[in-house]
């Protein structure tokens, strides 16, 4: 989960303050008074619902549901699950009919399926992504105003003057950004040189980029850098990048998962715990499978609580994760349950043979509509093939808006060969998904 605040999210201090001072308590309540306030949550999202988004009173009055039907997360079965599918064919009647009141904006993201996915957040769900925040760092005593560091691209991307920039500071939030698109060994040295200069105690990326900084780092002897803690999120981060993160800067990660739609959130506390924030949203499971330890395997259904602008309910989410087969208590003493691991879906980047491995393949397909699926082959360093799957609003531009995305994104050492296919061509994961990455290198030449 990636999350950038503009100045106007620090505008609403007083709801911001509100929030942090409940979750601050909250986190420790007894789990049924937790409970209780989801409810409470889920009750105002369901009247919200049914009472302002087309979408949802058409299909209770088709359900013969009425609100009250639904007071519970024990009620929830009787909705049916919402498709990423489904908010793409339904983005105008998804929409609120008073949306307008929580001063909504629109958010764009793309998935394994090409088509990207729009949906609106709002005033409501920007504090509660702020406080979530917040809170979370806390565990590992952040506190507001603390210096922090964060490897993301988008920054750097958009303001093409900067491009090639390794760094850059915003004093109003105390924020070293550092362009993961010009990490590479060649350059290690200066972002070791930005480091020591601001010293920010924290750091915050994805896996893939974190772990690149502390191998370029490790490679070059540079062992000084050091913070409280790093945060990922974005993507699953594995057992070898975790070691690999927290043996260069000397603490913990702190890992989170979560979404742009602002469903659902789980984090990490320093005793390894993933908390589901009850109090953010409503993690149910589909699907599921009993494994032969009692473990319970099932696909993430989420269930906005802030969102009022567009609420989602039983959203199909799409990635696996795993339950205890008994709730159990974290040694951090936070009420909030606990989650034993996340699968998720792994986003791999193209590796290039300077040592980087460039992870948004999915951008440049933001920009173009009318792709059924698309898929990257690597064989090569450098080098890679889209294979493209038309739909019906596909455009002979489309190619030309690409290319300029290939090249903006990964410079002129990466080169794209386009391909268009039939779907039967595109590679399946073991859950029968389109992979949005398929390398077949010769392992000699991975670096
Ligand atoms: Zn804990």
């Amino acid at each position: 989960m990636s999350i950038e605040f503009r100045i106007r999210d620090f505008a609403y201090p007083k709801g911001i303050v509100r929030l942090r001072r409940f979750f601050e308590k909250s986190q420790w309540m007894h789990p049924d008074e937790l409970r209780e306030y989801q409810r409470h949550l889920l009750r105002r999202t369901v009247r919200q619902a049914y009472f302002h988004v087309p979408y949802y009173a058409q299909l209770f009055d088709a359900l013969r549901l009425k609100p009250q039907d639904i007071r519970d997360v024990d009620d929830l079965w009787k909705l049916p699950l919402l498709s990423k599918e489904m908010v793409r064919a339904n983005y105008g009647a998804l929409r609120a009919d008073n949306a307008k009141r929580f001063r909504p904006s629109v958010v764009c993201t793309s998935g394994t399926t090409g088509e990207p996915l729009r949906f609106l957040v709002d005033k409501p769900s920007n504090v509660l992504e702020f406080v979530y925040y917040w809170r979370h760092w806390s565990w590992a005593g952040y506190r507001p105003g603390d210096r922090f560091a964060q490897l993301r691209y988008d920054f750097f991307v958009n303001h093409p003057r900067m491009r090639d920039r390794v760094w850059h500071f915003q004093p109003h939030l105390q924020r070293l950004l550092l362009n993961p698109s010009v990490l590479s060994r060649h350059r290690i040295g200066e972002f070791a040189r930005v480091l020591r200069a601001y010293r920010p105690k924290f750091l915050h990326s994805l896996p893939a980029h974190l772990r690149m900084l502390a191998e370029f780092l490790k490679e070059k002897h540079m062992d000084d850098i050091q913070f409280r803690a790093v945060f990922s999120s974005g993507e699953k981060l594995t057992q070898d990048e975790r070691e690999t993160v927290e043996s260069a800067f000397g603490c913990k990660v702190l890992d989170s998962y979560g979404h742009m739609e602002r469903s659902m959130a789980v984090s990490q506390c320093l005793n390894g715990g993933y908390h589901i924030h009850l109090e953010y949203g409503i993690l149910e499971l589909a699907d599921t499978k009993q494994l032969e330890d009692g473990v319970v395997l099932g696909r993430v259904v989420s269930t906005s609580l802030h969102r009022m602008a567009m609420p989602f309910l039983r959203y199909d989410v799409e990635d696996l994760v795993e339950l205890f087969p008994e709730q159990k208590r974290c040694p951090c003493g936070r009420t909030l349950p606990l989650l034993k691991t996340i699968h998720g879906r792994k986003r791999e980047g193209i590796l290039t043979s300077d040592g980087r491995e460039i992870a948004w393949v999915f951008v440049p397909f933001q920009y173009v509509r009318g792709v059924r699926f698309y898929q990257y082959v690597q064989e090569e360093l450098d080098r890679a093939t889209v294979r493209i799957v038309k739909g019906q609003n596909y455009t002979p531009d489309n190619e030309r808006i690409l290319r300029f995305w290939f090249r903006r994104l990964f410079g002129d050492r990466v080169s794209f060969r386009i391909e268009y296919v039939s779907e039967k061509e595109i590679e399946l994961d073991g859950t029968g998904k389109p992979l949005m990455l398929v390398r077949r290198l010769n392992p000699a030449l991975r670096i």
